[in-house]
């Protein structure tokens, strides 16, 4: 039997779309050729590429409005450079708000290019709350922002008003709610927490912010090439995109981000109904940022530990290991996971 898996990341993906993917390996289109032995620039592999283009602007509701979706490699890591080559003035500056790990990781690569200035920090208490109170400074380009912290477990509600440029790391929480996504100039993620496997990471950009820097951009970190080639500047990871573009059609199939919000908001709702009613646990995160994707929480009497884990493994239940950073436990409820498998941990919760 499949385990239940709360992987934070790579992570769980719709069961269909692996078999699909999984065929689609052997013989892809009924060419009697693998999708991973064609050329990316085959009829039969561009319609891919283009088709996962179109699902992502249809789903974020960004189509006709301005915008490029590309899919692109090195990971969310490698945009945290990007972003500042591309829209960071040479003597400008930018502003960061800190809320985890990956804002701290993004603010160091972008500090190799110019000023940044951290507008808030949620530092000295561990990243368990989001701050709100911040003043963007009227000389910055561009604020850069979170909008799930995977490791901590949480999630912004609502995003800065600005009239500057608006940039958002949604790795851990893309696809997984509706939003007005008008209000991002830029929006970035890697594919393997909410939409496919490792190896290719989607950038939203609208167009008309690019070309602005002043700077001598690489051609493989600059977003204007990568758009002018339809993301096919050198070989795309044509395996991400496929099953990327498989779980965004099984996204579609569902109703959208109305729909999968709805369900998400019910396994979310779930979990923390059982962590706040039940005395042996207690949550991490400050209650109003929790996310609804990352599920953070300990054991208010640690002698409870080894019972517990012999409980939730005879269960197959799999990945709730806290990050090392914050202890406890994690449980990661991405769009394809099933209420199904939430309530199996909240009955070991219950039964310990
Ligand atoms: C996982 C994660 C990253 C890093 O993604 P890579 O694709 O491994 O570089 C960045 N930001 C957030 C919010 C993440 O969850």
């Amino acid at each position: 039997m499949k385990k239940h898996n709360f992987s934070a990341g790579p992570c769980i993906l719709p069961q269909e779309v692996l078999k699909k993917a999984s065929e689609a390996v052997i013989n892809f289109n009924n060419l009697d050729l693998s999708l991973i032995e064609i050329s990316h620039r085959s009829a039969d592999f561009v319609a891919v590429m283009e088709h996962a283009k179109e699902l992502v602007l249809e789903l974020l509701d960004l189509k006709d409005k301005g915008y490029s979706a590309l899919f692109l490699q090195g990971g969310a890591s490698l945009e945290f450079l990007m972003v500042p080559y591309n829209l960071l003035p040479v003597d400008g500056k930018a502003a960061y708000i800190d809320t985890g790990t990956w804002s701290s990781k993004a603010i160091k690569e972008a500090k190799l290019l110019g000023n940044i200035e951290v507008i808030a920090s949620s530092k000295e208490s561990n990243f368990n709350y989001i701050p709100k109170d911040y003043t963007v400074p009227s000389d910055a380009t561009y604020v850069h922002c979170t909008s799930n912290n995977t490791i901590f477990g949480t999630q912004m509600k609502n995003f800065p008003k600005t009239d500057k440029l608006l940039v958002c790391d949604m790795s851990s929480d893309i696809f997984s709610r509706k939003l007005d996504f008008s209000q991002f100039d830029l929006i970035y993620a890697g594919a393997q927490k909410n939409m496919g496997p490792a190896g290719t990471t989607l950038v939203v950009v609208k167009d008309e912010i690019l070309g602005k820097s002043g700077r001598q951009i690489p051609s493989m970190l600059d977003y204007q090439v990568h758009i002018s080639k339809d993301s096919m500047f050198n070989t795309p990871p044509v395996f991400p995109v496929y099953v990327s573009m498989l779980t965004l059609e099984w996204l579609q199939s569902l109703g959208g981000l109305e729909a999968i919000q709805k369900i998400n908001e019910d396994k979310a709702n779930l979990l923390y109904q059982e962590i706040d009613s039940n005395p042996l646990f207690q949550g991490v995160a400050n209650t109003e940022d929790r996310s609804n994707m990352n599920v953070t929480f300990t054991l208010t009497d640690e002698s409870k530990k080894e019972k517990f884990d012999k409980l939730w493994k005879a269960a197959g239940i799999s990945g709730i290991n806290g990050h090392r950073s914050v202890g406890g436990y994690r449980a990661s409820m991405y769009n394809a996971m099933p209420i199904e498998s939430v309530q199996v941990l909240v009955d070991m919760m219950k039964a310990l």
